[in-house]
């Protein structure tokens, strides 16, 4: 089976004796041609044969198929008279393969990369495709084998933790802010193991890190020379969840303000300042339609006392509360009629109440049935469902914060009804929101009076932290530097970590996580 040279195919430094190509695999026969080798022990030439042996090493896949060597290795004895060994094998080059292994040198490597990329069981899978004869656990082991790249030079470094396992066991990721990669894994969170790390690079000039945790103190010892910068991501994070601290410090006062309900029209916008005074209008006229009906006044009389329609006459003695803000006109409006007569004879489930109407002609979706039924139905809770108004404090925050002008109407009243009742909250809001804004625009100025400002609020102790650590949020509104990239390198690590089932050691992370210097 010539019909090809074989021999540039292989690797370097072996000759090819025979070619034999089977359904399955590609079996080349081979040797080492050089008639002299060295003693491993003495280092003598020799090339007295003892024995020869089959060596079989798998080579990198050709044709669909597997690619095996059969080498005939020599055993040659060493003619150096005072030497321990007496006999000693051909070696073959490391380019060929390891000593005793079991591949080529050029299939580790490829397999390698495949376990560096993918991790144990996917890779495999993949190597499986490829013909690549290796299985999961060599897979790893060769990914170990891997010398992790030496961290090498780091001028600006980016530190966070990461968990091992959430509130359990966290490690350290540290990252080369320049160029972006991730420069190492330490094992865990401890001060002297960061602080051993540190002393070992002394080049380092910027630390990007958040404020939580103890890389603080560990960069002013081992590092003190150092800018420390605080994260920008953190600190909008820290000041939002001060401020949710701060809703929740008043629950209270805003519990009995929203569910007192009453709401002071200086608060509105004009537009909605309109509509308040729309419904205060509508709702003297359906007050007035309602005592006429408790009197006994028949719906006839009532639209001629009132110049009302006696479509509105009607709706309004239907309709227990008023809106404070009419929602735009539906497409159900039309069928209101039709729909709480249903309601009425005891239909309470949406999709039937719009099946219903559907066959009637209705052509509007089920979910607009769906919000009249559940209004509906809290119309006919006792307390009109007041308690359930009252929205969580994580939402009652995030209205709070959110940009005024994209708030729906019934948010826009709750926050102005929560900013009248505890004034304290208003002036916490507006602090966050200075804040936010300082860290955005990079004001650096603005810090100390915000500082002070901030002494005596409802979110002290955010800025007492912010106080203590003024140097590191300076920098992080001067300085160019933010932790983005280390973020972004821990949810690398979790996507890798996921691929081995959270079962990944500190070796093989480090193996596929730590790039080249
Ligand atoms: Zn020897």
């Amino acid at each position: 089976m010539h019909l090809l040279d074989p021999r540039p195919l292989l690797p370097p430094g072996l000759a090819v004796d025979q070619v034999e190509v089977r359904s399955d695999r590609v079996i080349i026969f081979a040797h080492a041609p050089q008639a002299f080798c060295c003693c491993p022990a003495c280092g003598e030439p020799s090339n007295r044969l003892h024995s020869r042996y089959e060596r079989q090493l798998l080579d990198l896949p050709s044709h669909g198929r597997i690619v095996e060597l059969r080498l005939q290795v020599r055993r040659l004895r060493c003619l150096a008279a005072k030497c321990p060994r007496r006999t000693f094998a051909e070696p073959l080059p490391v380019e060929v393969a390891r000593r005793s292994g079991r591949r080529t040198t050029r299939l580790d490597g490829l397999t390698q990369h495949l376990g560096v990329a993918l991790g144990g069981r996917p890779g495999a899978g993949l190597a499986r495709r490829l013909m690549l004869p290796v299985g999961k656990d060599t897979l790893l082991r060769l990914v170990r084998r891997q010398t992790p790249a030496g961290a090498g030079k780091v001028r600006a470094l980016g530190i966070d933790e990461w968990a091992w396992r959430r509130r359990q066991r966290y490690g350290t990721i540290l990252c080369d802010l320049e160029q972006r990669r991730i420069v190492d894994l330490l094992p865990d969170r401890d001060q002297v193991t960061v602080k051993t790390w540190l002393r070992a690079h002394p080049e380092i000039g910027v630390v990007a890190r958040d404020r939580s945790g103890g890389f603080a103190s560990a960069v002013n010892e081992a590092a003190p020379s150092a800018v420390q910068v605080a994260d920008r991501w953190h600190l909008m994070e820290n000041a939002s969840a001060a401020f949710l601290d701060a809703v929740r410090s008043v629950l209270g006062p805003i519990r009995r303000a929203l569910s007192n309900g009453t709401i002071n029209p200086d608060l509105l916008s004009a537009a909605e300042r309109l509509q308040y005074e729309g419904y205060l209008r509508r709702k003297e006229a359906n007050d007035a339609i309602r005592a006429l009906a408790a009197a006994g006044t028949p719906i006839k009389e009532i639209v001629r006392r009132t110049g009302r329609s006696r479509k509105l006459v009607r709706a309004t003695l239907r309709n227990r509360e008023d809106e404070v803000f009419r929602s735009r006109t539906s497409s159900l409006d039309p069928w209101l009629i039709r729909l709480e007569a249903m309601w009425e004879a005891g239909c309470r489930n949406a999709a039937e109440l719009w099946r219903n109407l559907r066959d009637e002609g209705f052509g509007g979706c089920l979910r607009i049935v769906t919000e009249w039924a559940t209004r509906r139905r809290r119309s006919e809770q006792p307390d009109g469902g007041a308690a359930g108004q009252v929205p969580p404090a994580r939402t009652i925050a995030r209205t709070m914060l959110a940009n005024r002008d994209r708030l729906a109407r019934a948010e826009a009243v709750m926050v102005a009804t929560i900013e009248a009742a505890v004034p304290a909250l208003a002036a916490g809001r507006v602090l966050v929101e200075r804040f936010h804004r300082m860290v955005r625009a990079r004001i650096p100025d603005a810090l100390p009076t915000w500082i002070t400002d901030a002494s005596d609020s409802l979110v002290a102790s955010f800025g007492r932290g912010i106080a203590d650590d003024q140097a590191a949020v300076r920098a992080a509104l001067t300085e160019p530097w933010s932790n983005g990239a280390t973020e972004g390198s821990i949810t690398k690590l979790k996507l890798v970590r996921r691929q081995m089932y959270g079962r990944g050691k500190l070796d093989l992370l480090r193996a596929r996580l730590v790039a080249p210097a």
